[in-house]
């Protein structure tokens, strides 16, 4: 079965200016829906701070067209692991003066929910090429990336859970139940939580 990989759509709604990159977090944790953009990952789901990656990277442009370090149509909301497997990967033509990686689709402007899904597992796969390579590139296949998958679901059907219990009443026998339900599984979302944590940060293992 695949299941969605993203459902949400990414904007820019920045206008202004800074010369100082980092300044743009505010506006991409926003128009990125707090959400890394190449592995989906939520910024509440971890304590580690989310990075601005420059699509076209800065060994690229520095030279050739400098202003790339903070134009905002350049700058992606990412989280560390992926910043960090992004790297200085880069195909194309800057001279061109294309906001263009040819290695990987923009996230804004191709909704990566139609390029990737989630597999039986969790795991991010692609029917794509492209897709595929960018699995390989950005190390998409690493379980840390099942792993936040499970804490997502949890953190969702907690949210549902949560609405159903205030469209029902706390006080009613069928609010009383879910209240139970959603404790147990705060429980479970909290040790799944702490497991990926604890797996994110520890850069002895692969995950
Ligand atoms: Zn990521």
């Amino acid at each position: 079965m695949k299941r969605s990989f993203r459902n949400y759509t990414i904007k820019r709604t920045c206008t202004k200016k800074y010369r100082d990159y980092h300044s743009y977090l505010k506006y991409l944790k926003e128009d990125f829906n707090h959400q890394c953009a190449y592995c989906n990952l939520l910024d509440t789901q971890i304590t580690t701070p989310f990075e601005v990656d420059h699509f076209i990277p800065e060994d690229v442009f520095k030279d050739e067209w400098p202003e790339l370090k903070t134009t905002y149509a350049n700058l992606v909301y990412s989280c560390k692991k992926c910043n960090v497997a992004k790297g200085n990967q880069y195909e194309g033509d800057i001279k061109k003066r294309e906001i263009k990686n040819e290695l990987f689709y923009e996230p804004e402007e191709t909704d990566y929910g139609t390029i990737f899904f989630r597999g039986e597992d969790g795991g991010i796969c692609s029917d794509d090429e492209k897709g595929r390579d960018m699995i390989t590139r950005l190390k998409l296949y690493r379980p840390i990336h099942n792993l936040a998958w499970i804490c997502e679901i949890a953190k969702t059907t907690l949210d549902k859970l949560s609405y159903q219990i205030k469209v029902v009443g706390k006080d009613s026998a069928k609010g009383k139940a879910l209240q139970e339900a959603k404790e147990e599984l705060r429980d479970y979302y909290d040790d799944c939580l702490a497991v990926f944590m604890a797996n994110y940060n520890n850069n002895k293992f692969v995950l």
